[in-house]
C-alpha cells in the first residue's frame, strides 16, 4: 500500500450550471484553478447519465447510458494528475422516481439539472496517475 499526506489547502463550493456536462465541469475547475490534488463530492440531479464499468477482462470501459432524470445520491471521487494534468476521477449513484439506484465510474454526457459540487484542494506532494501493468487501469504511483 502507498500513503500521500496532504492538508487542506482551501475548499472550493461550487453551484453547477443546469445543462452542463457534469465531468467536463469539474474537469474545466480544477484545470482553471490548478488543482492538482483534492477531494470532490456532489449532490443535486441530471438530466440523463452516462456510467462506465470497467470490464476486468477486456481491459476497457463499458458505457452505460440513462436517458432519464436521476438524483444524484452520492458523487465521490478525487483529483489529481495524470499526463501533468490535473484530471478528475469520480464514482456516481443515481436514482430514478422509484428510488432504485446504480451507479458506476462517470463518464461524459451526464448532464447538469442541478448540482451543488465541493472540492478540497489539497497541498503538499499528491500522487500522480500511471499505467499499472496489473490492472491496465491509471493509478496513483
Ligand atoms: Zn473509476
Amino acid at each position: 500500500m502507498k500513503t500521500f499526506v496532504g492538508q487542506l489547502k482551501q475548499f472550493h463550493a461550487l453551484r453547477l450550471k443546469k445543462g452542463g456536462d457534469l465531468l467536463a465541469l469539474l474537469e474545466h475547475f480544477v484545470r482553471e484553478e490548478d488543482i492538482t490534488w483534492g477531494v470532490v463530492s456532489v449532490i443535486g440531479a441530471v438530466e440523463r447519465a452516462a456510467v462506465g464499468f470497467y470490464n476486468q477482462e477486456t481491459r476497457s470501459y463499458e458505457t452505460i447510458g440513462f436517458n432519464e432524470e436521476l438524483e444524484v445520491c452520492s458523487c465521490q471521487g478525487n483529483v489529481s494528475l495524470k499526463d501533468g494534468q490535473p484530471f478528475v476521477h469520480v464514482h456516481i449513484t443515481l436514482a430514478d422516481k422509484t428510488g432504485k439506484a446504480f451507479g458506476g465510474h462517470l463518464m461524459p454526457g451526464t448532464i447538469v439539472f442541478a448540482g451543488e459540487a465541493g472540492i478540497a484542494e489539497l497541498s503538499g506532494d499528491g500522487p500522480i496517475r500511471q499505467v499499472d501493468p496489473a490492472t491496465g487501469l491509471a493509478l496513483w504511483s
